[in-house]
């Protein structure tokens, strides 16, 4: 995951980047955290209901799966983070940290934490390759550590607007799948293009994904290229995630300080 961040441009001096595993300051707020949360606050969760109903094969009745906006929140507050990029999927987990932030507040009379905005992207949200959720749990992602045969075989899969199960059927890219895309990728008149072509299905799904390939593999390329430099030098990611990490952990441990004093857990 470092590499990825690396070969996509972060700069470490800039942007910390560190193993939170390796911080213990983020499991002990979580806890000092769950024992002021009201189970109800966490069962409304829609992730929690839409996670619980799409995976079978799995038993999710754990307190840790009901209990991960908590962590979650903890991983956030500890470094008193103003803004988090997220996808607007991930917008009501935010509002469960910015309760949980004032509950603590109130609570304990003391503000040391931060209540944390959403930092959502002109495009909130990409869906998955079949239309769901992206995510690593159903197979339908495409990763920036892709190779660019793996994304041409990815993109081909696709699912698009499924109003046009014929050539000639007119399509409608503000519901396609795989449109959005187009809106990172591909150039302004291409997307121009393909809206009204859709539209009038001058152009097929086919000819569109291939349009897209183009576009994904020419935006992808430098991040490919510093991929294989970066993996060149495994100590410099080494050196970057250890720093990081003892970096992060002085930030965590202030914070944590700071949460006991309020709850008098000196
Ligand atoms: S032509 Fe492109 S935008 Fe239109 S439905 Fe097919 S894939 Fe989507």
């Amino acid at each position: 995951m470092m590499v990825d961040w690396l070969s996509a441009g972060l700069d470490p001096d800039k942007s910390t980047m560190f193993i939170q595993s390796e911080i213990q300051e983020h499991v002990e707020l979580h806890l000092m955290l769950s024992m002021m949360v009201p189970v109800p606050w966490l069962e409304r969760n829609p992730t929690y209901k839409e996670k619980q109903d799409e995976i079978k094969n799995v038993d999710m009745s754990s307190y840790g799966f009901l209990g991960y906006p908590i962590l979650q929140t903890a991983d956030i507050v500890l470094y008193k983070a103003d803004y988090v990029p997220v996808g607007i999927d991930q917008a009501p987990h935010l509002e469960i940290s910015r309760e949980i932030v004032r509950r603590f507040h109130k609570l304990y009379k003391n503000k040391i934490f931060t209540e944390p905005g959403a930092k959502i992207s002109e495009i909130p949200k990409l869906n998955g390759l079949d239309g769901r959720k992206m995510s690593k749990s159903y197979n339908n992602a495409i990763f920036l550590s892709d190779t660019e045969k793996e994304i041409t075989k990815k993109v081909a899969s696709m699912l698009t607007d499924p109003a046009r199960a014929r050539r000639d059927d007119p399509g409608d890219p503000d519901v396609c799948n795989l449109y959005p895309f187009h809106k990172i990728y591909s150039p302004q008149s291409m997307q121009d293009e393909i809206d009204s072509e859709c539209r009038t299905a001058k152009i097929g799904c086919g000819d569109c994904k291939k349009m897209l390939t183009q576009s994904m593999l020419e935006g992808m390329r430098p991040m490919m290229e510093k991929r294989t430099e970066i993996l060149a030098r495994p100590d410099y990611v080494k050196d970057v995630f250890r720093e990081g990490t003892l970096k992060a952990q002085v930030v965590a441990k202030s914070t944590l300080d700071q949460a006991k004093q309020a709850m008098k857990l000196t």
